[in-house]
């Protein structure tokens, strides 16, 4: 059997009904083949950086999986697909965006997967979800994540 892995997965949507998206997405993490959902943030509002449309709704999940990096990194865009998620252009507003934030304590760095994902640190939206499961969570390469959060004071975050 595979070792079990906790891993941290950035939920965001802003499209259609998207409190109703990121509710579906938690509860389709906690159905991934090998893998237990163990924890979620609240929901929170955030407004959006670097991308148009309304404001995001953003969560964090907790998982235990067995997957490795790359195959649970195809699930969640199976997950993505299968909310209708459209890339008209960069950016653009949408359906259902999972990120992998975190996996363990590795390091990844490979063209299709970057581990810690490499805006953690400067997004609220991904930051304070993830510290509200975890406040005592290091970012590897990067030590504790709670020290960052003064760093994205400036953008909007309010838990729903
Ligand atoms: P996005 O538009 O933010 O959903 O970016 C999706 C692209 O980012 C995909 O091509 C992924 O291969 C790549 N990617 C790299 N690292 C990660 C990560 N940690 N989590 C999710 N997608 C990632």
């Amino acid at each position: 059997m595979a070792a079990k892995v906790s891993a941290f997965i950035g939920i965001g949507a802003n499209l259609g009904d998207a409190r109703v998206q990121v509710e579906q997405a938690l509860a389709a993490l906690a159905r991934l083949p090998q893998s237990r959902l163990t924890a979620q943030s609240r929901l929170f509002r955030t407004a959006p950086v670097d991308a148009g449309g309304d404001d995001f709704i953003n969560a964090v999940a907790r998982i235990e999986t067995e997957l490795p990096a790359p195959a649970l990194l195809e699930q969640l865009q199976a997950l993505e697909l299968a909310a209708g998620r459209e890339r008209p252009f960069r950016n653009a507003p949408r359906t259902l965006d999972l990120d992998l934030l975190l996996y363990g304590d590795q390091v990844i760095d490979t063209p299709a997967l970057t581990v810690p994902h490499p805006r953690l640190a400067q997004r609220a939206f991904a930051l304070i979800p993830l510290l509200q499961i975890d406040p005592f969570i290091s970012i590897p390469g990067h030590g504790a994540a709670h020290q960052f959060v003064p760093r994205v004071a400036d953008q909007a975050i309010t838990k729903l």
